[in-house]
């Protein structure tokens, strides 16, 4: 990074600044080496001087929302990172719409649905992700994804052009969507819900939650489900039946409570995750010919 861009960061007006912060305590993982560069922007006007400064640099821009999707290298990221969670999570309500900043998490979403007696968000409520990282991985659970309740998702590409894309023309599908496929940086996005029944919705949000709780080892580190779906198998019982029920590599290991859950038992590597999941998915190649694919995004320096 150049020193006059590096000293435009430090005085500048783009929110909160810190510098080689380890990285490991904004994920859910608890893995990751330091940013050289992190900030916590707190305006749409702060995030978009920073891009524009960025903008024809050879300064590489990362983002992360509420980190429980990463795998973040143990040599950390190199130029900026931006996080975008609490500092960025203003949510509204206007009708049927919930309208929530990037960093907002689906939680608290799905909270003032329920506040404003609206339903559809009670089976995400539950994935502890941020709207935006929800809206790049159309992030789903127990047969709703954002694809099903967003309507909008306000964005910004990487020269500071802002756009607004509609639900089609975001493209959702199976832990895709558009944003994430043409690198975009996702600010806001609006849920298109229905009116609903307030105690019914509570109810939902507690089936959820037990069923959640009941089979995920919530109290452990770890990015949720480690590998996508494959087609017509369940990674998690291919795992199982292949007898890997609690298999570990110093640190790293596959959950015992949810095998397709690899959780960092306390201070695993990324090195020793690495390893974990290219075994397993060794194993699950070698007897099934199943190809597990990973889920979790890898970022980071090699
Ligand atoms: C216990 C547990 C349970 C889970 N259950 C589910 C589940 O049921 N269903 C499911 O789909 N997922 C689940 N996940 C995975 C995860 O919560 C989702 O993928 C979630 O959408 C990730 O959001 P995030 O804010 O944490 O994104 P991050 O992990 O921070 O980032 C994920 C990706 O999105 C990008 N990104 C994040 N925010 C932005 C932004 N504003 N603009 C541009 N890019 C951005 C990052 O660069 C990265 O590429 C679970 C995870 C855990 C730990």
């Amino acid at each position: 990074m150049r020193e006059e861009i590096k000293n435009k960061i430090l005085s500048g007006d783009f929110g909160e600044v810190l510098l080689n912060e380890e990285l490991k305590k904004y994920t859910t993982m608890h893995i990751g080496g330091p940013a050289d560069i992190l900030i916590m922007p707190e305006t749409e006007d702060q995030l978009t001087g920073l891009v524009k400064l960025l903008k024809g640099e050879d300064t590489p821009l990362t983002f992360i929302g509420r980190g429980s999707n990463l795998l973040i290298r143990d040599k950390g990221i190199r130029g900026v990172v931006v996080v975008l969670r609490e500092n960025y999570s203003k949510i509204k309500v206007e009708g049927n719409l919930v309208i929530a900043q990037a960093g907002a998490a689906l939680r608290d979403a799905a909270i003032a649905s329920f506040e404003n007696s609206l339903t559809g968000m009670e089976a995400v409520s539950g994935i502890p992700g941020s709207v935006g990282g929800g809206v790049i991985m159309n992030a789903g659970a127990y047969g709703t994804e954002m694809k099903d309740i967003i309507k909008n998702v306000k964005t910004m590409d990487k020269d500071g052009n802002i756009k607004v894309y509609t639900n089609e023309e975001m493209d959702f599908s199976y832990r895709h969507s558009l944003a994430g496929e043409k690198d975009l940086i996702v600010l806001e996005a609006s849920f298109e819900l229905k009116e609903g029944d307030r105690e019914k919705i509570y109810e939902a949000f507690e089936g959820f939650d037990y069923k959640r709780s009941s089979r995920q080892p919530l109290d452990r580190y770890s990015a949720g489900s480690t590998f996508k779906r494959p087609e017509g198998y369940f990674a998690s019982k291919l795992i199982d039946e292949a007898g890997l029920r609690g298999f570990t590599i110093n640190q790293a290991q596959v959950s015992e409570k949810h095998t397709g859950f690899l959780i960092n038992i306390e201070n695993s590597t990324c090195e020793n995750m690495l390893e974990l999941i290219k075994e397993v998915q060794k194993i699950i190649m070698d007897k099934y010919s199943v190809k597990l694919e990973r889920e979790v995004k890898l970022i980071g320096e090699e």
